[in-house]
């Protein structure tokens, strides 16, 4: 059974079809801040397995199919009625606003040319300007640290998506031990640039221009 995490990723498609849709089921978050947010917290889960999507249903409704009788140990997970609300008028607006973080990227790819920054790498089968979403622009440098307060001062937010591998997190700490120096080196080097459908190529020349000044060794 293959379940899909597509929290950052809908709208997008792999080969010519909408992810959510590949795998047995998918997850995925309308928390505020994501490309479809609601305007509270949200979820939802995709699959077209009937008996999995009833048991999923049971399950955001405390394990129950009739009232007051459980047939599973669930949860109350439901989608309240405002957000659906809130998300079935956003949702017209999805592929546009996709689109705009789409520009923001393609002018960061094509304009970030600082020798120490990689930039996030296509895959060929994902072309840039049809299906990736951009939920975030996440960029890659040794000199993290210094690049994210130098930004600060000039008045650029960023973001570390995430600053704490999950084998290092107290949560998983029987996976502690684990040799795994390539997520580590990662979490070392990430940068989250700012990512929005609201930013304009102005502020993102703002970012580009404040990256390419970057000096390392200042
Ligand atoms: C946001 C996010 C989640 C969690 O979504 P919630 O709606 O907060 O439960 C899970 N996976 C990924 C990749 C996310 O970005």
């Amino acid at each position: 059974m293959i379940i899909e995490d597509n929290a950052q990723a809908i709208g997008a498609e792999w080969n010519g079809q909408k992810t959510g849709s590949l795998g047995d089921a998918a997850g995925f978050s309308f928390y505020p801040g994501k490309n479809l947010g609601a305007l509270g917290d949200g979820g939802a889960v995709t699959t077209n397995d009937d008996r999995l999507a009833a048991t999923i249903r049971s399950l955001a409704n405390y394990g129950s199919n009739k009232k007051y009788i459980n047939d599973f140990k669930g949860m109350n997970s439901r989608l309240d009625e405002l957000q659906a609300a809130f998300l079935s008028v956003k949702l017209k607006y999805l592929d546009a606003d996709n689109q705009k973080r789409r520009e923001i990227a393609r002018f960061y790819l094509e304009n970030i040319t600082h020798p120490e920054i990689t930039l996030p790498a296509i895959p060929a089968s994902a072309t840039v300007f049809g299906s990736h979403v951009w939920h975030l622009f996440v960029i890659r440098t040794a000199h993290r640290d210094k690049l994210q307060q130098y930004l600060t001062e000039q008045g650029i937010q960023t973001l570390i998506h995430y600053p704490v591998p999950p084998h290092r997190q107290q949560a998983y700490r029987e996976y502690r031990n684990l040799p795994l120096p390539v997520t580590e080196k990662i979490h070392h080097e990430v940068l989250s640039l700012p990512m929005s459908p609201v930013l304009t190529i102005e502020e993102a020349e703002t970012v580009v221009n404040a990256l390419n000044r970057f000096k390392t060794d200042s």
